[in-house]
């Protein structure tokens, strides 16, 4: 069953995203060449304590972190801890954090210092363009492949990296989120044509959309920590993520500080009003 939400609901969800995104904005801009992980996890986890929230990672089948924090060929679900992030590399960092009950769920791609070129750059772009593509595609009576085509079928548009392909990710996905971080249902990041065209979108339906894409193969596996997930082939990965809402009056992006309204507008999509007001 697919819970649906009420829009008092959507607005403790909201208050959640807000202090993900506000969380993330932190983590980020501390993520400079000589930072550890660890000291990542350290401010978002300020972050969140300081709006009297808590942290859904922490503790999830025993998670040591609020924030993963994956770097370069980790794909997902990196550890914080005494790794320093160098000059070039390039770190997903995800965090979530609930209210009252309601959670929020999100990441993105950072790069480390400088020097990053067109590879990376398109590598990251695509990844967000994708998780964009799809958000546009939360809309009342779509299905849930619509927004599995809108992901896969703007990657495909893209021209491939000068020195490889892209690999979607298959092994990962996103998912329904609400009362709890991960429920029903599971959101592939391409087309399944064998899985039909999945349920229809109503208002109340809350998705946390988080593409990932390496520079390689789309294979991935499980490093020995039994946390980290990486590249197969070891190649570098982006994941973005937001949580949205669909309201009666469309989308929301609920970890956006400005609900999506900029990006979704360049894709001809008008938010939905703030659930707070
Ligand atoms: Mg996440
Ligand atoms: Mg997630």
């Amino acid at each position: 069953m697919v819970e649906i939400k009420t829009p008092e609901q959507i607005a403790k969800m909201r208050e959640a995203g807000l202090i993900v995104a506000e969380a993330l904005k932190a983590a980020s801009e501390a993520a400079v060449p000589g930072v550890t992980t660890g000291e990542l996890d350290a401010i978002a986890k300020k972050v969140i304590e300081g709006h009297g929230a808590k942290s859904n990672f922490l503790g999830y089948h025993g998670f040591t972190g609020v924030i993963c924090a994956s770097v370069n060929e980790e794909v997902v679900h990196g550890i914080p801890g005494d790794r320093v992030l160098n000059d070039g590399d390039i770190i997903s960092i995800d965090c979530g954090a609930i209210v009252d009950g309601w959670h929020g769920d999100a990441a993105v791609t950072v790069f480390v210092g400088g020097g990053h070129g067109p590879e990376l750059q398109a590598l990251s772009a695509t990844t967000e363009g994708s998780m964009w593509a799809g958000i546009a595609q939360v809309k009342k009576n779509n299905r849930l492949s619509d927004i599995s085509r809108g992901i896969e079928s703007f990657i495909r548009r893209q021209p491939l990296p000068p020195r490889g392909k892209y690999g979607i990710v298959e092994d990962y996905g996103g998912h329904g989120i609400g009362s709890a971080m991960h429920m029903d249902p599971h959101l592939l990041n391409y087309v399944d044509r064998r899985r039909g065209r999945g349920m229809k979108l109503v208002p109340g339906f809350c998705i946390a959309i988080e593409p990932m894409i390496t520079l390689g193969t789309p294979k991935t596996h499980v490093l020995e920590d039994e946390w980290t997930v990486i590249s197969n082939d070891g190649t570098w990965s982006s994941h973005w993520e937001h949580s949205v809402a669909l309201t009666e009056e469309g989308p929301f992006v609920l970890t956006a500080f400005d609900g999506g309204k900029a990006k979704l507008a360049e894709l001809g999509v008008t938010v939905a009003p703030d659930p707070l007001g």
